[in-house]
């Protein structure tokens, strides 16, 4: 289960030096916790999305919000240096590189199924989109000078990534299916053959 949400971290604490309390009036009592929100997913933080703070008086024990406070506190407040929190970005870059990744995957095997196409060989697995919207594979039986002799594959399936699970042999029964050399051709550019598998 993929769970999105934001979580606070707790960055810096401290108390407000040479200011009084907006209700006691003592000084040197106004106490800070500065927390950073992130967002995440499913608890791996994505990147930070802003900053709370809690302020209270550990003399009256009165909490105040940042509005409420003085110039001069909101002042020292802000110029509090907080550390970097690299980590809450830790998700993003995770995502990153595996965006990056796929793309440059897809590219590579769609450059090499550009090649195999031409050159089909018995063995050779074609991976399948039907246009009905599932996929299924079929392998090379047989490949003669204009004609490509092929066994489909028993079973379909819901997903592009699954089809390479159903190339075991004992899924390639009796579909057979033959196909002109140029038909094949067809099919890839239409984008029917989507991936080819040479052993
Ligand atoms: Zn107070």
């Amino acid at each position: 289960m993929v769970l999105v949400g934001t979580r606070d971290s707790n960055i810096k604490n401290g108390i407000i030096l040479n200011e009084k309390c907006p209700k006691c009036n003592e000084e040197n009592t106004l106490h800070f916790s500065i927390y950073r929100r992130y967002t995440h997913l499913t608890l791996v933080p994505l990147f930070p999305v802003g900053k709370t703070v809690f302020i209270n008086c550990n003399h009256c024990d009165e909490n105040f919000d940042y509005e409420d406070l003085s110039e001069s506190i909101q002042l020292k407040l802000r110029n509090k240096k907080l550390d970097a929190t690299p980590w809450m970005f830790l998700g993003s870059i995770i995502l990153a590189g595996f965006i990056i990744f796929s793309i440059s995957n897809y590219f590579e095997e769609k450059d090499e199924t550009g090649i195999l196409i031409k050159n089909p060989i018995e063995g050779d697995v074609y991976n399948l989109k039907f246009s009905n919207g599932y996929y299924s594979n079929m392998r090379i039986d047989k490949v003669t000078r204009d004609s490509v002799y092929t066994t489909h594959n028993d079973f379909d399936a819901y997903m592009p990534y699954e089809v390479d699970d159903l190339d075991k042999s004992e899924n390639f029964s009796n579909q057979k299916v033959h196909y002109s050399r140029k038909d094949l051709l067809k099919l890839y550019q239409e984008d029917e053959i989507i991936k080819i598998s040479r052993k």
